[in-house]
């Protein structure tokens, strides 16, 4: 009886033995990357995910759904800085990510940015003021980058997003100081 798995071992092995591809049996094994396949099956496999990609994420935008994992529950309907409608909704696991991969390197790192929210107890660091993430929430830079703060988490704070902008690159004491005599000359 004919054992295809069998065979299939054996004709791979032979194949991976004369550095041949796996899949087309025609073309050398790629140079740069592995699974056995050469650059020709492997280019085409990849076409085929970055369109299947693509379909998927044009499909999630009409459904108005997460863009990344296809929750219902997305929390960035609106852009912060203009309040129009959002074309890429997020839910708020996936908008943590891609601001620890901003800030942090890295999208694994985003349970640290929920933790410091919380330990924030949601509130704007310098004001107090309530932030919802994918809202008014803005990660800023206690020290500066220009002023070599470092990003890593201790040098992170949550910060509502108006207020971040003028804090720009001011430390904290020469931001207070400023904010004391806007409020001093305007007799507030
Ligand atoms: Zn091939
Ligand atoms: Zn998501």
């Amino acid at each position: 009886m004919f054992n295809q798995r069998k065979y299939l071992k054996e004709r791979n092995k032979t194949l991976k033995k004369l550095n041949i591809c796996i899949q087309c049996a025609k073309y050398p094994i790629s140079i740069n990357r592995s699974k056995y396949r050469c650059d020709n099956c492997l280019n085409k496999a990849k076409k085929i995910n970055t369109d299947y990609l693509k379909k998927l994420r044009q499909q999630r935008r009409r459904e108005k759904v997460c863009l990344n994992c296809g929750s219902l529950y997305v929390c960035n309907k609106f852009n912060i800085h203009t309040g129009r409608k959002n074309k890429e909704l997020m839910c708020e696991i996936c908008y943590l990510k891609k601001i620890s991969k901003q800030h942090l390197g890295t999208s694994k790192k985003w349970q640290l940015l929920e933790n410091l929210f919380k330990k924030q107890k949601g509130k704007c660091y310098y004001t107090g003021i309530k932030l919802t993430i994918g809202q008014n929430a803005s990660i800023d830079h206690k020290i500066c980058k220009a002023k070599n703060g470092q990003n890593n988490i201790e040098n992170l704070c949550w910060a509502d997003w108006k207020i971040n902008l003028m804090k720009r690159d001011l430390d904290i004491q020469e931001f207070f100081k400023l904010c004391k005599i806007v409020v001093f000359y305007n007799k507030l």
